[in-house]
């Protein structure tokens, strides 16, 4: 009576896939693809006779918003027709991807039954190809246009993730990289912030397992006219300590002293 669910696919080829989504698209009616190279499509379709590429539905010049109201009419017109639907993302499909969320609220809201499965987003290659664990000093993430578009807290005593920094500023939704004036207005968001020569990371995980891992330093300065990809994610590590909480300390001295 027609389902949904959205599974990760991980970022490196055949090796990143949980056995529950392998078996999802397996036993699925109809796959819905979108991931990030041709090959890691054509290992999707050696698991089920029905895959359909979602790929097709981006096009430079035209709003992403409206590819992916296509991607979702898609993939709601399969579920209401009966269909066991999966869609399957690379990496994570709930980690900085609109579709696989909006796509199972949409099912449920027409009673269907819609899920997720988890997958090994390039946030997790991040940290073991990086070494660093998030809970050291803390780690926030957010989409590189976010910074620009919105006022925005930073706490340079923490990790700072930056998402989606190729097509940072991008308002019209319709380029597949933005230029050095726009990278110049993240950088000037950046600097209220973090001191010009703070060293940061352009990382890229690998999508094949005999591609190397990409883990570039530059001083953050550099990051207008350094190669930023759609793969790419920016990383900034702290720049000051954490600073102790001498109200909170003397409040659990005293606490203590009760114990
Ligand atoms: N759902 C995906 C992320 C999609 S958003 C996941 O779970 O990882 C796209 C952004 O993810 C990119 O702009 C980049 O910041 C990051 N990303 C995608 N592929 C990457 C890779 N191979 N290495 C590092 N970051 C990557």
């Amino acid at each position: 009576q027609g389902s949904l669910v959205c599974v990760g696919t991980g970022m490196t080829l055949g090796s990143h896939i949980s056995p529950i989504s392998r078996n999802c698209i397996e036993q699925a009616d109809v796959v819905f693809v979108l991931v990030a190279d041709g090959i890691t499509e054509q290992w999707i379709e050696s698991m089920n006779a029905d895959v359909r590429s979602l790929q097709p539905y981006y096009c430079e010049g035209q709003s992403r918003m409206l590819s992916y109201q296509k991607m979702l009419a898609a993939m709601i017109t399969e579920v209401k027709a009966g269909k066991n639907v999966v869609g399957a993302f690379y990496g994570h499909p709930g980690v900085f991807a609109w579709v696989p969320h909006k796509a199972i609220e949409m099912a449920r809201e027409e009673g269907y039954q819609a899920f997720m499965e988890p997958g090994i987003s390039a946030e997790d290659c991040l940290y073991a190809d990086l070494g660093i664990d998030p809970g050291t000093y803390g780690c926030q993430h957010y989409e590189a246009s976010q910074l620009i578009f919105y006022q925005t807290l930073l706490n340079p005593a923490a990790y700072l993730i930056i998402w989606q920094p190729g097509v940072a500023g991008d308002r019209s939704l319709a380029k597949f990289s933005t230029g050095p004036e726009y990278k110049a207005l993240l950088l000037e968001v950046l600097l209220q912030s973090y001191p010009a020569e703070h060293e940061v990371l352009l990382y890229e995980a690998a999508n094949l397992a005999i591609q190397q891992v990409r883990l570039e330093r530059l001083p953050l300065s550099a990051l207008v006219n350094a190669r930023i990809d759609l793969k790419t994610t920016l990383v900034i590590p702290p720049t000051r300590p954490m600073a102790p909480n001498h109200a909170m300390l003397e409040k659990l001295k005293q606490l203590e002293q009760q114990d």
